[in-house]
């Protein structure tokens, strides 16, 4: 027994079979389709129900969507949405302000989950690395500004979703 599994290993020392081996394995992948991609410059295609980072929408007329009912706030099981409102002079309800606390977030999606007028929404993007916390403390201003940029991508992905809730 100890014979054979000497004489086995002499063989694949003297012949470099692994290496072969190796090589052949090398060889076949060489030839296959790359499942790399050259990211930033390439991106993987991401699900319609991604969540992102947080954008505040507003209505085509630019009116924001927003009534200040606060179920967004109350829901987030991170405490990192924080709302004051006040009525405005033609007795609407609006924020006059709406933070997110991003390094709190859990990313959960409950706050979009509990809005009544799709106006908090997670966007499809995922690139928003910052150096200081301070610029992951976002205001409503920063919240709307995102809506704007991504609108017609939010849009898209709340109307191929929108049959599933
Ligand atoms: S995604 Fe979850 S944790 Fe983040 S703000 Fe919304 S409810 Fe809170
Ligand atoms: S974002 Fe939606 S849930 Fe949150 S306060 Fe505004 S309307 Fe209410």
């Amino acid at each position: 027994m100890l014979k054979r599994k000497l004489l086995q290993h002499a063989f694949k020392s003297w012949f470099l079979t692994e290496i072969i081996k190796g090589f052949a394995k090398t060889l076949r992948y060489f030839f296959k389709k790359k499942v790399t991609i050259q990211y930033p410059f390439e991106k993987n295609p991401i699900s319609p129900r991604f969540r992102g980072e947080h954008a505040l929408r507003r209505y085509d007329n630019g009116e924001e969507r927003c009534i200040a009912c606060k179920l967004c706030e109350a829901v987030c099981p991170a405490q990192a949405i924080t709302i004051e409102a006040e009525e405005r002079a033609d007795g609407s309800r609006r924020t006059t302000r709406y933070d997110i606390d991003m390094t709190k977030c859990i990313y959960c999606g409950l706050c979009q989950e509990a809005c009544p007028v799709d106006a908090i929404v997670q966007g499809p993007n995922f690139e928003f690395a910052t150096e200081t916390h301070a610029e992951l403390i976002y205001t409503k201003e920063k919240l709307l500004s995102n809506g704007d940029r991504w609108e017609p991508q939010l849009a898209q992905n709340l109307a191929k979703d929108a049959k599933f809730r």
